[in-house]
Order: C-alpha cells, then sequence, then structure tokens
C-alpha cells in the first residue's frame, strides 16, 4: 500500500469545539495545533478527504460521502492526552 507522507498540503485542521474547517497555530515542535478562533487544542487534523467525511463536514458540494474506508485515513486526531501516550517508543 502507499502511503501518502506528503506535507501538510492536503491536509485540513478541523476544530471540534467551532465545528467548522479553522486556521491553526502549531503549539512547539509537537503535532499539537490550537485553533486560531478559539484557541482550543481540540483540533483534529488529516487529509481533506479524510477530514471532510469524518465530520461530516459540508463545505465543498463536489464532496461526496464515501462509504469505503470510513476512519483509516484520518491521521490524527490530537486530544489534550496525546502528550504521555507520545513518550512511548
Ligand atoms: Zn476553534
Amino acid at each position: 500500500m502507499e502511503e501518502s507522507k506528503s506535507n501538510t498540503g492536503n491536509v485540513v485542521f478541523y476544530c471540534k469545539d467551532c465545528e467548522k474547517i479553522v486556521d491553526t497555530n502549531k503549539v512547539g515542535s509537537k503535532y499539537v495545533y490550537t485553533c486560531k478562533l478559539c484557541g482550543t487544542k481540540n483540533v483534529a487534523f488529516g487529509t481533506k478527504k479524510s477530514i471532510f467525511s469524518f465530520f461530516h463536514v459540508q463545505d465543498e458540494p463536489e464532496v461526496k460521502p464515501v462509504e469505503v474506508s470510513k476512519t483509516e485515513e484520518v491521521i490524527a486526531i490530537p486530544t489534550e492526552s496525546t502528550e504521555e501516550e507520545v513518550a512511548e517508543k
């Protein structure tokens, strides 16, 4: 399988508090982002396709619901409790 490890080209950020796609500020060197609108860390990110389907975001009319790969393409859904889990290598 081909795993796309490209940069943040196709990645979007979704604030679960604002319930929409938002701009974010990166926090430190970790994969933690804060919402520019409300400042929460409750931000999920992934490919546009995965985020849109996962959170049922209706932003572009051309996005159609696909029931093939549900949550598999979601890269990460950071929560406030991920820091300790990351320490494990
Ligand atoms: Zn927000």
